[in-house]
């Protein structure tokens, strides 16, 4: 290969005639914040590597999906072990098991679990999975909250289109979002008895960082109770993530089923959902609602997931979670003395920049920040070797790589950074 061939920009353009918009995941792409996307070569730790040989300290960590870091080497030994017995069965293998113990021994709520391989696949399977346990039609989803890109969740709908159903993309029909009901995020909405579950981010993290606010959580679980809806955590982000019992642990609000994803999976394709082992049994082969996958529970993935729950220890938690408030506060004061009111809220070990001076608590909120302020802030930290995700919705996943000296030099990196943005 030549140094041309190496280089982000050669490899985006040949990517955009392949591949639409260059990318497999459009965040990718940097439309928010223009520029050209890195090609990462290999990563280590808290730190990935792009073609062209730069090195950056890596807040993205795949959307947090490796929280232990790049290339771990337990996650790696693990994987490369599986992988030399077998790639895939189509039968099933004792790693199911242990990670389905693992994750039922860890969050109360979770007495069965069935994987998949993606978020957006749990998430819709414990939406039918709900239909079909309750025999209604009715799926109630906040705007701001991400729940993956099955057409009945991918509606995004401000507070005003609450209800409405307006489908939140191309190609995807009003009769598919007819049953959604889009509400404000930490407000309760008032359901009704056609209503078969309220699916939500316990703690949102796909419109920059919302926390709940007290009482919201509890006040669903109350309103599913009195009208027979089930309560769906989707702890895609969260699980094993703000604490060892994922949100449920944190928070202390019990739902009926749970969405799983990301950490689970270590860093390989993975999804899961689980609760009451009631609601459970309607899925097939038990039950009458079907749901199924050829690389379901696949081996490489389970190993990877096995790996690194072992790895998770409530003193893990713990300390990551201490190192992140005084990162989070290192943060705010290079954003305040930079002049520049920005927020920086924080939930366990995630944290999030809000660039506005109001800490949201919904969607309206979140999206009232300042979009080009983020973009300046992103390429001023790119260019000096921190590679923040490329959106002003998403958050920081610092895990177990991310030591006090790599999030100190973080915070020193934005201190110039937003100087220059305020300059
Ligand atoms: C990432 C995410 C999903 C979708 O998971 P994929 O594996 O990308 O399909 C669903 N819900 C939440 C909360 C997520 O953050």
């Amino acid at each position: 290969m030549t140094d041309h061939d190496r280089s982000n920009a050669d490899l985006f353009d040949r990517a955009c005639r392949v591949i639409p918009g260059g990318v497999n995941s459009p965040v990718r792409a940097f439309g928010a914040v223009g520029g050209t996307p890195y090609f990462v070569e290999r990563g280590e730790g808290a730190h990935v590597w792009d073609v062209e040989g730069t090195r950056y300290i890596d807040m993205v960590q795949s959307y947090g999906a490796v929280i232990l870091g790049h290339g771990h080497p337990v996650v790696v030994d693990a994987v490369s072990t599986a992988a030399a017995d077998g790639t895939s069965f189509g039968a099933p293998t004792e790693r199911e098991v242990l990670l389905a113990e693992a994750v039922c021994a860890r969050v109360p709520s979770v007495e069965k679990l069935r994987m998949v391989s993606s978020g957006t696949e749990a998430t819709m399977s414990a939406m039918r999975v709900a239909r079909g346990f309750t025999g209604r039609r009715k799926v109630v989803k906040f705007a701001g909250n991400y729940h993956g890109h099955s057409d009945a969740l991918l509606v995004q709908g401000g507070t005003a289109m609450a209800s409405l159903g307006i489908p939140g993309s191309a190609g995807v029909t009003e009769h598919a979002v007819a049953d959604t009901v889009v509400a404000p995020y930490n407000v309760v909405p008032e359901l009704d008895e056609d209503v078969a579950c309220v699916m939500v981010e316990p703690v949102a993290a796909n419109m920059g960082l919302v926390a709940p606010i007290p009482g919201f959580l509890e006040g669903l679980r109350a309103e599913c109770d009195r009208v027979g809806a089930l309560l769906v955590f989707d702890e895609v982000i969260s699980g094993f993530r703000v604490g060892w019992a994922g949100a449920e642990g944190l928070l202390g609000v019990t739902p009926d089923l749970t969405c799983f994803g990301k950490v689970i999976g270590g860093g390989l394709p993975v999804g899961a959902y689980g609760g009451r082992a009631d609601v459970m049994d309607v899925v097939a082969p038990v039950g009458p609602v079907y749901q199924a996958g050829t690389l379901s529970g696949n081996p490489l993935a389970t190993a990877a997931g096995l790996a690194t729950l072992d790895m998770l220890t409530p003193t893990f938690y713990e300390q990551l979670s201490g190192r992140v408030a005084c990162f989070a506060a290192g943060l705010t004061s290079a954003f305040s003395d930079a002049g520049l009111g920005w927020q920086v809220p924080v939930v366990g070990t995630l944290s999030g920049i809000f660039t506005g001076t109001e800490a949201p608590t919904d969607y309206a909120g979140a999206t009232a920040c300042d979009e080009q302020g983020y973009a300046s802030f992103f390429h001023a930290m790119l260019r000096r070797g921190v590679a923040l995700a490329p959106g002003a919705y998403e958050v920081m996943f610092c895990g177990l790589a991310h030591t006090d000296a790599v999030l100190d030099r973080v915070i020193e990196t934005a201190a110039l950074a937003a100087a220059e943005v305020a300059a």
